[in-house]
């Protein structure tokens, strides 16, 4: 599996346990200060979830006729 850690919203490097979900206190306060001012913004996730494989229609599993 790829590797388990996440990341800090905040700078995107990998969190600290001891900071958690952030990689730092300096980083936890800039996300507690956002709220505090209600300035707390989620950025806009463009991790689009979309593959254009087409599905398979219902299978056909009819054994071939001999002719
Ligand atoms: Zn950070």
């Amino acid at each position: 599996m790829s590797g388990g850690r996440m990341s800090c919203p905040i700078c995107k490097r990998p969190t600290e346990a001891a900071w958690t979900p952030f990689c730092s206190r300096r980083c936890a306060d800039v996300d507690l200060g956002r709220w505090l001012t209600g300035g707390y913004a989620i950025p806009a996730d463009d991790d689009a979830d979309e593959d254009g494989a087409p599905s398979p229609g219902p299978g056909d599993n009819r054994p071939p006729r001999p002719s």
